[in-house]
């Protein structure tokens, strides 16, 4: 019996869980949660944290893509495919769907709770695989479903302003915002993460910064165009028929969904000086209108915008100071000048650095030899099967799933995209044939 270990117990170990079983392999999913299934994204109890996406987008099976809409319905039966749900009703949908991998095909799936933090070849064609309590898996296939990585430190916060507990370098850690004092807060950074934790702080002061300033734009009733996009080999052309379609429809955001399956194939088409090109200018614009925020959530921001409790500036931090009453003083270069401010709490809303430096395990597996960081160093080098690349050589058995393909694709952090890789994964073991009896023979 071949066996599978799935590093990673949120959507995209979920996804892969399933996946694999149904192809006949024993899968150990190894995460540290206490909640397995739920991940950083659906960890959240919280009423007013709502999904990004539309019910209708958040099936887990490629073959039922209601599935998600029906658990919603047995719930609440006036839920409707273009409803924007709880994530928190997501992870418990998740939590239901690692469980029935179980009753599908008893014994197949074994939930550790643990941290992956080696991995090896092994003598045979296989893995072996380290986990910090000591124990010690042999496997045939090993799947990185990290997610993202913690974000980096803004180069303001030096060690003195690290160390202190006004400062929250990770806010998706558990429980990392019960603790804020009452005061004016400051978020370093305007995208979804810096949303979710203003909602959080629905009391207090809120300043946003970032660089331009730009906050995720609202979902809206949109139909997702039919489009046929360019063969682009410029970002130029890429933008400039992007624009010429949302004139022509008056619908730009049914011609950014309508560009999402075409996507990974249009970046592959970009000379790499020209993906260079769009991570540098255009990135930060094509984020904000395709990461949108559910309706409820933007009205929300929109009301404390206009009450004056959240405010959003184009600037840099370019300073940050402890003070001896624990706030942190904040130095901030804008449009309008530099101005300076004490505030109680400064929160790291950065977004998730960068793979090949933050996150341990993956350190580890470039330092050995069996990872590389990929194009543009946004996740690691991989095939077109996720077949992850080292330095030297080719690990046959180690894949990466969702976040970590960035750079090799642009799409690959959501829902609908990560369920088709694991599919597609589980197909390409399946035709690779890694077999554990045949790996037994070469032990
Ligand atoms: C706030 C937020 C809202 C979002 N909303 C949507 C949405 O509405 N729709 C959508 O499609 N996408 C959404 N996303 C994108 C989301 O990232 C994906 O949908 C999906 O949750 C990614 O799951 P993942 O398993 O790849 O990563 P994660 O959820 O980050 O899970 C990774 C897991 O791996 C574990 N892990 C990491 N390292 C190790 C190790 N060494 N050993 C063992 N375990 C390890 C971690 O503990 C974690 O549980 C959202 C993301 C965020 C942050």
């Amino acid at each position: 019996m071949a066996v599978a270990v799935v590093v990673g117990g949120g959507f995209s170990g979920v996804v892969a869980a399933r996946e694999l079983v149904r192809t006949g392999w024993s899968v150990i999913m190894a995460d540290p949660q206490a909640r397995p299934g739920r991940g950083v994204a659906y960890s959240t109890a919280a009423r007013w944290h709502l999904l990004n996406s539309p019910v209708s987008a958040m099936s887990v099976d490629p073959d039922r893509p209601e599935d998600f809409l029906e658990w919603c319905r047995r719930r609440d039966p006036h839920t409707e495919g273009s409803d924007f749900v709880a994530r928190g009703w997501y992870g418990d949908y998740l939590t239901e769907a690692l469980r029935a991998v179980d009753e599908v095909a008893p014994g197949k799936l074994t939930v550790h709770r643990g941290t992956v933090s080696r991995i090896f070849e092994a003598s045979h064609a296989g893995l072996t695989v380290l986990l910090t309590d000591g124990v010690v898996l042999a496997a045939d296939a090993v799947v990185l479903a990290v997610g993202n990585p913690a974000p980096r430190h803004p180069i303001a916060a030096g060690d003195d302003v690290r160390r202190l507990s006004a400062y929250i370098h990770d806010p998706w850690q558990e429980d990392v915002l019960a603790g804020v004092a009452d005061g004016p807060v400051l978020l370093i950074g305007t995208g979804l993460t810096a949303v979710d934790v203003a909602l959080s702080l629905a009391d207090r002061e809120i300043t946003a910064v970032s660089r331009h300033g730009l906050l995720p734009r609202a979902h809206a009733p949109s139909v997702r165009r039919e489009v046929a996009p360019p063969p682009a080999t410029s970002v130029a052309t890429l933008l400039h028929w992007v624009r010429d379609q949302a004139a022509t429809t008056g619908d730009w955001r049914g011609v950014m969904d309508g560009l999402r399956p075409h996507w990974d194939r249009m970046w592959r088409r970009l000379p790499e000086h020209e993906q260079r090109r769009f991570l540098r200018h255009v990135a930060r614009y094509w984020e904000v209108h395709r990461h949108r925020m559910a309706p409820q959530v933007a009205a929300s921001i929109e009301a404390r915008r206009r009450d004056g409790s959240f405010r959003v500036r184009a600037g840099e931090v370019c300073g940050l100071r402890p003070l001896p009453d624990g706030r942190i003083e904040a130095v901030i270069r804008g449009h309008g000048g530099i101005d300076t401010k004490a505030y109680a709490a400064v929160i790291n809303c950065t977004g998730p650095g960068r793979l090949t430096d933050r996150d341990p395990l993956v350190r580890s597996l470039v330092a050995d030899g069996l990872a590389a960081p990929g194009p543009h160093e946004l996740g690691l080098a991989v095939d077109e099967h996720g077949t992850v690349s080292g330095r030297s050589h080719r690990a046959p058995a180690l894949f990466a799933l969702g976040s970590a393909r960035r750079g090799r694709l642009w799409e690959t952090t959501a829902a609908p995209e990560i369920r088709e890789q694991a599919r597609a994964l589980a197909l390409h073991l399946l035709t690779m044939g890694i077999d554990r009896e045949a790996a037994d023979q070469t032990r």
